[in-house]
């Protein structure tokens, strides 16, 4: 297993924060606070702030994501967004499946896998969450669910498309809530899903797919999550809405 084959990835998810002018001062924090960045650093943020967020990041080194697209690419989907729209205005990642699409509004594997297929298919590269509920994880059944949702959403991904594929392993009972996974129960999905990947794709692929963990990471824990072998980078929610944390949880992942 080597580390240094794929870039570490810390990727702030805004989820509903941030009206436009807000989305405005906090990148011109952020844009000091992450300059001298070694990993690829993203704002995903609402879509009513993408065009504020491409415009104020124009020239430095963040780059900017959305939240969710629609598996269509145009139609009769109201409130929906779709790939060709992200792609179009210079988007370049996108999350899809997070726990909270999923609690709240209905996602299921197979959306997650058309919405993933449909990302890729306008070369936006996919952020696709995986994760399992605190009684799920009670029951002793992680690895394989989470193994199960990775296969589920990469159904039909080529070998190709996969080298572009981000999974963000997220558990449930992680996010939002200040309670973290510990860097080994980290590592040890993070490494279920990447040996997923190789049976699917081969180990070379797999050796090359980052896999970010997420839920409540902050500038206090970063940097023990970070060192781990098969921890790949970070989604960041509460922490990513401030530019000082977001900036050491950078730092961490930078070394
Ligand atoms: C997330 O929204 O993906 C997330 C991990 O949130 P938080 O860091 O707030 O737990």
């Amino acid at each position: 297993m080597n580390k240094n084959l794929r870039k570490a990835v810390i990727a702030g998810n805004w989820k509903m924060n941030k009206t436009p002018s807000e989305a405005k001062a906090l990148i011109t924090e952020l844009k000091e606070t992450v300059k001298d960045a070694n990993c690829d650093v993203v704002i995903c943020v609402p879509y009513v702030d993408l065009e504020t967020a491409l415009r104020e990041t124009k020239g430095t080194n963040i780059k900017v994501g959305a939240e969710n697209c629609h598996f269509e690419k145009s139609g009769a989907f109201t409130g929906e967004i779709s790939a060709p729209m992200l792609k179009e205005m210079g988007v370049e990642y996108v999350i899809i499946g997070h726990s909270e699409r999923r609690t709240y509004f209905g996602e299921t594997d197979v959306t997650v896998n058309k919405r993933t297929l449909a990302a890729l298919s306008e070369g936006l590269i996919p952020i696709v969450c995986v994760g399992e509920y605190l009684e799920q994880r009670e029951q002793g059944i992680t690895e394989e669910l989470v193994a199960m949702q990775t296969k589920i959403a990469l159904q039909n991904v080529t070998a190709e498309q996969m080298e572009k594929v981000i999974i963000a392993y997220e558990p449930v009972w992680a996010i939002g809530t200040g309670k973290t996974a510990t860097a080994e129960q980290a590592n040890e999905v993070n490494a279920c899903i990447r040996a997923t990947v190789a049976k699917l794709y081969g180990k070379e692929v797999a050796d090359k797919v980052t896999i970010q963990y997420g839920g409540s990471m902050n500038a206090a824990n970063a940097e023990e999550l970070l060192s781990k072998p098969d921890v790949d980078g970070g989604l960041i929610g509460g922490a990513s809405l401030k530019a000082v944390d977001f900036g050491v949880i950078v730092k961490a992942a930078s070394k």
